[in-house]
Parts: structure tokens; C-alpha cells; sequence
């Protein structure tokens, strides 16, 4: 592929309601932005079905829809969306200059990281047959469809207690399988687990397979199979969800050795704000978020990421 220079002011690197979100910003405050909308365009959201907590969609949206919405958005204030992924990024010197798969190479004065995580799954067929059909990797977002019923987290750290936690006050019983027979989750919160009386850990376990129906287009979860790994006895637990909380991989490898991160690879950002140890380079949601990690929150910090770099260029 030939190799060819493209300028913008603005270079935001991932969609999902982060980049969307600062490609709209940055489009409306003429920066002219261009994205590159990563291996996912859209992100996470487009793993999930229903979403009912994004504020003024009183009826609920479907995830691929909404985020189908915010690119339009950003479209109609004629930002520049390419499908496609950034290979490569040098942040060493002004302009900073990326690598696409397309085969451009592209000068930025300012760069607006929104790669996003992704959540860890157990790799099972099964889990990825069922899932955003009773399958999910967010409680906050998927818990209410579970009101009243019997769901199953997986995992054993903070956000599998959080999770398990958090599902207890909606659902009837909630079961944490653990594949150890220690949490890895802090103390504080493995007291909230332990007092929790409708969550009973299962511990030493791991998922076999999730077990469900499936008419047509109606795919539905009934249960999980779960193997103790001490005996090696397995046994079926009736639940219509399964949670899976096993950790998130902040998708930061391509700024690694450039950026400042955590020992798990979330990016740092200075506290009130998106900037990183870099001027003129910005991030915003998950890639820099391990704990709110909703749409709404990785929205707001895409506003910040494109607030901050319009003011960062008339800085200098
Ligand atoms: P962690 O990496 O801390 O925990 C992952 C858990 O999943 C571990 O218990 C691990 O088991 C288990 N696990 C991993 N892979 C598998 C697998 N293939 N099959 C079965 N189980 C598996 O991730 P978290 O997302 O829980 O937390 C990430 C970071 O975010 C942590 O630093 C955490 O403290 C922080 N956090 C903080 C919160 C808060 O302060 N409110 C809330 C949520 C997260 P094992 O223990 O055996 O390794």
C-alpha cells in the first residue's frame, strides 16, 4: 500500500462513547477531527442488547443503535471517521505522527486516546453463543433484566464482589463461582460478599458450559455447569444470567513506553481532567477508567478529551 501524509489538528484513536463523544465536541469546535474507529467500531457497546441507563432514551435503546446514533452525530458535523486501526504512534515529538492500516500516515498536533477495554471472557462456546442473551460482562448495565431472579457471577477480585454485591439487591440468589477458595477481592469487600446473605460463593469451581434454549432468534440462558476442581464433581445451578467479571484489559498496548499507566495498563490522567504526562495528548474512557466504565461516564470524559485539546491548540 502506498504510503501517503494526512494532517488533522485532532487524531482520536477508537469509537465507542468515548470517541464519538470527543469527535463530536472536537467537529463542532472546528478541529476538523479524524478517527480511526478501531478493530470494534462502536466498542463494547455493540456486545450488548439492551440499554436502558443512558440518560434520554426513556424507552430503552439497543447498544449497536445508540452507538450507530453517536457516530451520525459526529458525521453530521463532518468529522472525518475512517474505519481502520492505528498500528503505530509516536508521541516523542510535535506533530505527533500515527500509523493506519490503510496505509496513511498521519500528522496530529493534538491526540485523543479512546481505545476502550475489553472484557475478559472464559473463551467458552457456549459463553459466546448466549452472549447479550443472558450472558454479560456488566452488571451495572445488564442487572435489571435480572430482577427477582437467579443469576451466577464468575470471578473472584473487586469486581466480581461488586458485581455479586450489587446483583444481590436486585436478584433473588445470586451464586459467586470462584475457581479458588480464596477472594482475591479486598477484605472490605469480601465482607460485603460474605454478609450478603442471598449470594453463596462456590468455591474451588470453575464454569464447564452455560446452558440455555434456543428458538429461532430466542436464545435464552436456564444454567450453568459447574466442575469443583478439588473433587471434580460437576453440577448444574439453575440461573437465568451469568455474569462474567474475570477483569478487563485496558487496550493501551500501542502507547505503552509512552504514556504513564498503572501496573495493569490504564492510562493516567491528571485528576479533573483527561491530559496525560503529555501535552496535547488526551484520554478518555475505559482506557483510562477501571471503575466507573459506563457509556454515560466514557461519554463525559470524550467531552473533556475534546474541551482540552481545542483549548491545548489555542494555547500554543
Ligand atoms: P482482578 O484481576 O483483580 O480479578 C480477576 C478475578 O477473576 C480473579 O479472582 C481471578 O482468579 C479470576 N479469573 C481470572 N481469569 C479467570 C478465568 N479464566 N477463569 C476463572 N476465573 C478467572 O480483576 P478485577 O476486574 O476484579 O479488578 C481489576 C482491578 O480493578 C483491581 O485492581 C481491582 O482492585 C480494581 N477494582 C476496584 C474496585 C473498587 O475499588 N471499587 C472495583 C472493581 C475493580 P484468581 O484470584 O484465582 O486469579
Amino acid at each position: 500500500m502506498s504510503e501517503q501524509t494526512d494532517k488533522t489538528k485532532c487524531l482520536i484513536i477508537g469509537s465507542g462513547p468515548a470517541g464519538y463523544t470527543a469527535a463530536i465536541y472536537a467537529a463542532r469546535a472546528d478541529l476538523k477531527p479524524m478517527m480511526y474507529e478501531g478493530l470494534e467500531p462502536g466498542g463494547q457497546l455493540t456486545t450488548t442488547t439492551e440499554v436502558e441507563n443512558y440518560p434520554g432514551y426513556p424507552e430503552g435503546t439497543q447498544g449497536p443503535q445508540m452507538m450507530e446514533d453517536f457516530k451520525k452525530q459526529a458525521v453530521r458535523f463532518d468529522a472525518d471517521i475512517r474505519p481502520g486501526i492505528i498500528t503505530k504512534i509516536d508521541l516523542s515529538k510535535q506533530p505527533f505522527m500515527a500509523k493506519a492500516d490503510d496505509g496513511k500516515i498521519i500528522e496530529a498536533d493534538t491526540v485523543i486516546l479512546a481505545t476502550g477495554a475489553t472484557a475478559k471472557w472464559l473463551g467458552l462456546d457456549s459463553e459466546a453463543k448466549f452472549n447479550g442473551y443472558g450472558v454479560s460482562a456488566c452488571a451495572t448495565c445488564d442487572g435489571f433484566f435480572y430482577k427477582g431472579k437467579d443469576v451466577l457471577v464468575v470471578g473472584g477480585g473487586d469486581t466480581a464482589a461488586e458485581e455479586s454485591t450489587y446483583l444481590a439487591k436486585l436478584c433473588k440468589k445470586v451464586y459467586l463461582v470462584h475457581r479458588r477458595d480464596e477472594l482475591r477481592a479486598s477484605k472490605a469487600m469480601q465482607r460485603k460478599v460474605f454478609d450478603t446473605p442471598n449470594l453463596e460463593v462456590v468455591w474451588d469451581s470453575v464454569v464447564e458450559e452455560i446452558v440455555g434454549t434456543e428458538e429461532g432468534f430466542n436464545k435464552a440462558v436456564t444454567g450453568v455447569k459447574v466442575k469443583n476442581v478439588q473433587t471434580g464433581e460437576s453440577k448444574e445451578i439453575n440461573v437465568d444470567g451469568v455474569f462474567i467479571a474475570i477483569g478487563h484489559k485496558p487496550n493501551s498496548d500501542i502507547v505503552k513506553g509512552q504514556l504513564d499507566m498503572n501496573e495493569v495498563g490504564y492510562v493516567k490522567t491528571a485528576s479533573d481532567s483527561t491530559k496525560t504526562n503529555i501535552d496535547g495528548v488526551f484520554a478518555c474512557g475505559d482506557v483510562q477508567d477501571h471503575v466507573f466504565r459506563q457509556a454515560v461516564t466514557a461519554a463525559g470524559t470524550g467531552c473533556m478529551s475534546a474541551i482540552e485539546a481545542e483549548r491545548y491548540l489555542s494555547s500554543v
